[in-house]
């Protein structure tokens, strides 16, 4: 398997530390709100990596951590921004992205984070993406968080801050910046403190590692020999890896905007305490759009898979749609694109399942390994499902043999091909009503009149009907 490697800057062959066994680590959810689907797209980056090695006899041990404390309201937004290079952190109550959540909800903290995160495996579950062997949680990892920084104090890698928080030095890692291309002597100081100088800090670019917590903050404390605080969150990372998969990990994923600040201090906080570069590939996947914009609150642009389900698609169509597109390319996911998807996927599991009612017959081996190559070939899942698209229009190939390969290649692209067969053809009785909307919205789709063809799709859900868009026409089913 080729992956490309974000340090390496570059597609490279990943040759396991350990033959045979293939570990990674992936970056998982801040449980303090339902994950959106471009959070699923970057989800599903681990699950396509476990498939593609399974497929080559690889044994995957594949852990994800949980965050649900120290992740901060300041410690993304620097995407758009990396050359800012404030690393600043808050300590108050509100800047705990979980604690915020607990005060909106009237709940208590953890009662939050357990409830998202049920969600979150909910989620995944919808996508077909197979569970980790570990989630550990953040919270339940601070005597590896207090070891680790410990460990970094003595070594010289860290020091009590004015403050009374436990900074990183980053001068004290030369390699700082090789990961993002965020060099030490190019980050400014940041802007957080107003009177522009944080000078509980020896240099503008260290980081929290333990955060001294305020008088205010009741939860998600705890004690340590530097009183009584929480972790920053690139601390829970490094103790998280470091203990569950030792020093050597093949391979650590998450979404592009993690490259910095998260894992380029999480790559000098594992390697100072190591002695070793942990981390022997860096794997990010982009970022997700939804029609053209970026998902934020705060503009109301915020898509979630109960939101896809809602519009009566079948939440494997998402990952249809992602499959559609390579992990490291930016995605415009629509809901154009998304209807093209549920109306492939269902015919794909119609088609399955007449293919069932025939004789079987040998798989195509050319076209399974094809999609194999595809997936090794730096999760190149576009080119795998057009080898699969090819495979269905062929026919000179016997139909006992499509349903096989199918199959076959469902282990790899994990979209429940399978799922018609044996069911018998539903018989739905259309009243008047429904049939006035399905002429209504074919004459809509005919002119192109995609909004008004949602909007009816939705009226003849509210009767209880699903309406999908198949080569020949509408076909609807009973919800
Ligand atoms: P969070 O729950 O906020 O910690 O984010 C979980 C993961 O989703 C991280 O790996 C992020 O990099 C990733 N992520 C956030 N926004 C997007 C997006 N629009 N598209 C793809 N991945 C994203
Ligand atoms: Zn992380």
């Amino acid at each position: 398997m080729h992956l490309y490697d974000t340090k390496a800057k570059s597609v490279v062959p990943i040759v396991p530390a350990r033959a045979g066994f293939l570990s990674v680590y992936a970056c998982g959810p801040t449980v303090y709100r339902d994950a959106h689907v471009g959070n699923m797209r970057t989800f599903l980056l681990p699950d396509l990596i476990r498939r593609a090695a399974e497929a080559e006899g690889l044994r995957v041990r594949l852990v994800q951590n949980i965050t649900d404390v120290g992740h901060m309201a300041d410690d993304t937004g620097l995407g758009d921004d990396a050359s800012r290079g404030s690393i600043d952190e808050g300590q108050g109550d509100g800047d705990d992205k979980v604690l915020a959540q607990a005060a909106r909800e009237g709940r208590g903290a953890l009662a939050v984070a357990r409830a998202y995160e049920d969600a979150f495996h909910r989620d995944l579950a919808l996508l077909n993406i197979y569970p980790a062997d570990e989630y550990p949680r953040a919270s339940e990892s601070i005597p590896l968080m207090i070891d680790l920084i410990t460990s970094l104090m003595n070594s010289g890698h860290a020091y009590v801050g004015g403050d009374g928080s436990v900074f990183f030095d980053a001068r004290s890692y030369p390699q700082y910046g090789e990961l993002s291309g965020n060099k030490l002597d190019q980050l400014r100081p940041g802007h957080r403190f107003d009177g522009g100088v944080d000078d509980s800090k020896r240099f503008h670019a260290d980081w929290a590692l333990w955060k001294k917590s305020g008088p205010t903050r009741t939860q998600l404390v705890w004690d340590t020999p530097w009183g009584a605080g929480f972790p920053g969150w690139h601390t829970e990372c490094s103790a998280m890896s470091l203990s569950l998969l030792g020093d050597t990990i093949d391979i650590h994923t998450g979404g592009i905007d993690l490259r910095f600040p998260h894992h380029e201090d999480e790559r000098a906080q594992s390697n100072c305490v190591t002695g070793t570069e942990v981390v022997r590939h860096w794997v990010h996947g982009e970022h997700l759009l939804f029609e053209g914009r970026k998902m934020s609150k705060s503009t109301g642009n915020v898509v979630l898979v109960s939101d896809v389900i809602a519009r009566g698609f079948d939440p494997l169509a998402l990952r249809l749609a992602f499959l559609s597109n390579r992990y490291r390319q930016q995605l415009n996911l629509t809901w154009e694109s998304l209807t093209a998807a549920d109306t492939t996927i269902r015919r794909w599991r119609e088609r399955v399942a007449m293919w069932a009612t025939g004789p079987s017959a040998a798989l195509s081996t050319d076209h399974l390994e094809a999609m194999k190559a595809a997936f090794a070939d730096d999760l190149d899942t576009p080119r795998a499902i057009s080898v699969l698209r090819e495979l269905e229009k062929d026919s000179s190939i016997a139909d006992g043999t499509k349903l096989e390969t199918f199959l076959a290649a469902d282990r790899l692209l994990g979209l429940d091909l399978a799922r018609d067969i044996g069911k018998a053809p539903a018989v739905v009785e259309i009243t008047d009503e429904a049939a006035e909307l399905l002429e209504q919205r074919r004459i809509a789709r005919a002119e192109k009149q995609w909004a008004r063809s949602d909007e009816l799709r939705d009226a003849l859900a509210a009767l209880g009907f699903a309406v999908t868009d198949t080569a020949d026409g509408q076909a609807v089913e009973l919800i």
